[in-house]
C-alpha cells in the first residue's frame, strides 16, 4: 500500500491530463537542420513507468496489472539480451520510480493507496540494475509522474517543476538526463525541455494511416485504428527518418514503430472460450508480424542511411515474456549482423544526438527553421 503523505508540489492538479480516446497527435513540428548519416542507425527506446502512468485510471490499472507485475523480471531478461547483442538502449523512466520511499507525489484517489503495491511506484533497485548493466545504457526521462505535457490544464511552472524534479533525482545518482520521451507521445513545451538540460526527444513519425482526414470524433479514431491493424498484419515497412534539430536547440529523433509483444492481453476476453493453443497461435502470429516489420525497418534504414527507431514499454514484455523476448532477439540479431558488416550503427538516443551534433553544420538552430511533417516516411 502506498503512503502518499509526501508531496513536493501540492498545488499540482490531480490527474495526468490524459488525452481523449483517439485524439490525434500534432505531427507538425517546427524544425531546422536535418542530420546526415554515414550509414543506417537502429535506436531502441523504452518507456518505463510501472503503475505511475495509471494512477488516474483504475480500470486501466486493472487491465495492465499482470503486465506491470511481470515487468521487473522482463527488464532483467531484456538487460541480459542487451548484453548478449551489445545493445545500448534509452530507458525513459518516470521520475517517481527513482524514489526509494513508498511515496507518490501526486494527489490521487484512495484506491491507489489501497491497491497499488509500493514496488510498482518506486523502483530504485531496478534503476541500479539498468545503470550497472555491463553494456552502458542511456537513462532518460519520461517526466516525473507521466503527465500530458501538452495539456492546457498545466502551466509552464508546473511542467518546469516536473522536469526539475527529474534532473534533481538523476543527479543523486550521478546522472544527467539528456533524452526525453513525452508521456502519451504528446510533444510540447520544447523550450522548457532545453531549459532543463535535455538535448533530444522522441518525435512522432509519418505512418501512412495517420495522414487521412483528422478529427477528434470516435469514428476517426476507429478508422485510424482499423488501418493500423491492417498495417500491422501486412507488416508494412515502417517509416525511417533522420534526426532533426528544432528551434529550441534539441534534436528530434522520430520513432518508427512500437514493439507490442504478444498482444494476448487484448484477447483475454476469449480466454475460456477458445482453447489456449489458439490464443498461443494468435500471439505467435502477432509477434511474427512485428518481427517481419522491424526487419523491413532495419533494411530500409541501411538502404536509406536513416534511423529505424523501435520502442516499447517493458510492461509489454511483462506477460508471455519468453516468446515476446524471443521475437525481440530476432530483431537484435539482425541489427547486430548488419553492424558487424559495417553497414549499420546501433546507438541510444543520447549517443545519436552527440553524433549528429558533432557533424552539425549549423551553429544557430533557428537558421532555416520551417514547418514540416515530423517524418518523411
Ligand atoms: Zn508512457
Amino acid at each position: 500500500m502506498a503512503d502518499c503523505t509526501e508531496s513536493y508540489a501540492t498545488e499540482f492538479p490531480a490527474g495526468l491530463g490524459r488525452p481523449h480516446f483517439g485524439q490525434p497527435f500534432d505531427r507538425t513540428i517546427e524544425h531546422g537542420e536535418s542530420a546526415t548519416l554515414e550509414r543506417g542507425v537502429v535506436v531502441f527506446s523504452l518507456d518505463l513507468e510501472l503503475a505511475v502512468a495509471s494512477v488516474d485510471d483504475r480500470s486501466l490499472y486493472r487491465s495492465l496489472q499482470r503486465n506491470i507485475a511481470g515487468t521487473r523480471q522482463a527488464v532483467r531478461r531484456l538487460l541480459a539480451l542487451c548484453v548478449a547483442y551489445r545493445i545500448s538502449a534509452t530507458w525513459a523512466i518516470v521520475g517517481q520510480l527513482f524514489r526509494s520511499s513508498p511515496t507518490l507525489d501526486l494527489q490521487v484517489d484512495s484506491w491507489v493507496q489501497r491497491d497499488i503495491p509500493d514496488d510498482q511506484l518506486c523502483a530504485p533497485e531496478l534503476l541500479d540494475e539498468i545503470q550497472q548493466c555491463p553494456v552502458g545504457q542511456d537513462i532518460g526521462s519520461h517526466s516525473y509522474r507521466h503527465v500530458n505535457m501538452a495539456a492546457a490544464d498545466f502551466d509552464d511552472r508546473m511542467i518546469g517543476e516536473e522536469l526539475a524534479a527529474c534532473q534533481t533525482l538523476a543527479r543523486g545518482r550521478g546522472l544527467t538526463l539528456d533524452s526525453f520521451v513525452f508521456p502519451f507521445n504528446r510533444v510540447a513545451r520544447l523550450n522548457l525541455l532545453a531549459e532543463h538540460g535535455f538535448t533530444c526527444f522522441r518525435g512522432a513519425n509519418s505512418d501512412w494511416y495517420t495522414r487521412g482526414p483528422a478529427g477528434n470524433h470516435r469514428l476517426f479514431a476507429f478508422w485510424r485504428s482499423a488501418l493500423k491493424q491492417a498495417d500491422d498484419f501486412l507488416a508494412v515497412p515502417p517509416p525511417v527518418d533522420v534526426p532533426r534539430r528544432v528551434p529550441a536547440g534539441l534534436w528530434m529523433i522520430p520513432h518508427s514503430m512500437m514493439y507490442k509483444g504478444a498482444g494476448r492481453a487484448r484477447l483475454a476476453f476469449l480466454r475460456g472460450v477458445l482453447p489456449d493453443v489458439w490464443l498461443d497461435l494468435a500471439s505467435d502470429l502477432a509477434i511474427n508480424r512485428q518481427v517481419v516489420k522491424a526487419a523491413r525497418g532495419i533494411r530500409r534504414a541501411v538502404a536509406r542511411r536513416g534511423v529505424f527507431h523501435l520502442w516499447t514499454h517493458p510492461q509489454n514484455l511483462g506477460q508471455h515474456t519468453g516468446r515476446t523476448l524471443a521475437g525481440l532477439e530476432n530483431v537484435f540479431r539482425l541489427a547486430d549482423r548488419y553492424r558487424r558488416d559495417g553497414r549499420l550503427d546501433i546507438m541510444n538516443m543520447a549517443q545519436l544526438t552527440s553524433h549528429v551534433q558533432s557533424r552539425s553544420t549549423s551553429a544557430d538552430p533557428k537558421v532555416g527553421a520551417g514547418s514540416m511533417p515530423a517524418g518523411i516516411g
